[in-house]
Protein backbone atom coordinates (compact mmCIF):
# COMPACT_ATOMS: atom_id res chain seq x y z
CA UNK A 1 0.00 0.00 0.00
CA UNK A 2 1.45 3.59 -1.12
CA UNK A 3 0.11 4.81 2.25
CA UNK A 4 2.19 2.33 4.14
CA UNK A 5 5.28 3.19 2.03
CA UNK A 6 5.78 6.80 2.47
CA UNK A 7 5.12 6.20 6.36
CA UNK A 8 7.90 4.18 6.29
CA UNK A 9 10.02 6.45 4.73
CA UNK A 10 9.18 9.57 6.81
CA UNK A 11 10.30 7.10 10.20
CA UNK A 12 13.71 7.23 8.45
CA UNK A 13 14.05 10.44 7.81
CA UNK A 14 13.46 11.37 11.44
CA UNK A 15 16.28 8.27 12.28
CA UNK A 16 18.55 10.14 10.22
CA UNK A 17 18.24 13.99 11.57
CA UNK A 18 17.98 12.66 15.20
CA UNK A 19 21.61 10.85 14.34
CA UNK A 20 23.08 14.08 13.16
CA UNK A 21 21.56 16.15 16.32
CA UNK A 22 23.56 13.68 18.36
CA UNK A 23 26.90 14.03 16.24
CA UNK A 24 26.12 17.68 16.34
CA UNK A 25 25.35 17.54 20.50
CA UNK A 26 28.95 19.83 21.05
CA UNK A 27 27.75 22.56 19.02
CA UNK A 28 25.29 25.06 20.31
CA UNK A 29 23.37 27.09 18.09
CA UNK A 30 21.56 30.19 19.23
CA UNK A 31 19.05 32.10 16.89
CA UNK A 32 19.50 36.15 17.89
CA UNK A 33 17.10 38.39 15.93
CA UNK A 34 17.67 42.45 16.30
CA UNK A 35 14.57 43.92 17.52
CA UNK A 36 14.30 47.60 15.98
CA UNK A 37 11.61 50.30 16.53
CA UNK A 38 8.98 50.51 14.14
CA UNK A 39 8.52 54.43 14.40
CA UNK A 40 11.84 55.95 15.58
CA UNK A 41 14.00 53.13 13.86
CA UNK A 42 15.94 52.52 17.47
CA UNK A 43 17.70 49.30 17.76
CA UNK A 44 16.34 48.76 20.50
CA UNK A 45 17.30 44.91 21.81
CA UNK A 46 18.65 41.21 20.43
CA UNK A 47 16.08 38.57 20.74
CA UNK A 48 18.73 35.27 21.56
CA UNK A 49 17.23 32.08 21.72
CA UNK A 50 14.80 33.32 24.32
CA UNK A 51 16.08 35.37 26.01
CA UNK A 52 15.87 39.51 25.24
CA UNK A 53 18.65 41.89 25.49
CA UNK A 54 18.28 45.47 25.56
CA UNK A 55 20.52 47.38 23.92
CA UNK A 56 20.44 49.58 26.91
CA UNK A 57 18.84 49.52 30.34
CA UNK A 58 16.11 52.17 29.44
CA UNK A 59 15.91 51.23 25.19
CA UNK A 60 12.95 48.88 25.65
CA UNK A 61 9.80 49.30 27.77
CA UNK A 62 6.99 46.74 28.93
CA UNK A 63 3.71 47.71 27.95
CA UNK A 64 1.87 45.10 29.00
CA UNK A 65 2.54 41.61 27.89
CA UNK A 66 4.28 43.38 24.59
CA UNK A 67 7.99 45.23 24.57
CA UNK A 68 7.99 48.06 22.96
CA UNK A 69 10.34 50.79 22.20
CA UNK A 70 12.11 52.62 25.29
CA UNK A 71 12.25 56.03 23.74
CA UNK A 72 9.03 56.44 22.09
CA UNK A 73 6.85 53.67 22.63
CA UNK A 74 6.95 52.23 19.32
CA UNK A 75 6.28 48.37 18.18
CA UNK A 76 9.59 46.40 18.09
CA UNK A 77 9.85 44.62 14.39
CA UNK A 78 12.63 42.02 13.43
CA UNK A 79 15.29 43.78 11.90
CA UNK A 80 19.02 41.78 10.99
CA UNK A 81 18.68 37.92 12.47
CA UNK A 82 21.25 35.06 12.27
CA UNK A 83 22.67 32.51 14.23
CA UNK A 84 25.58 32.25 16.56
CA UNK A 85 27.22 28.99 17.19
CA UNK A 86 28.56 27.86 20.45
CA UNK A 87 31.35 25.12 20.65
CA UNK A 88 30.42 23.42 24.38
ZN1 LIG B 1 10.98 54.22 18.96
Amino acid sequence: MPDCQSEDAGATLTGMSTKLIERGARIRRTKWVELSCLLCGEAAATLEGSTLRPRTPTSVRVNGARVVCGRCGGSLSPADQGERVHFV
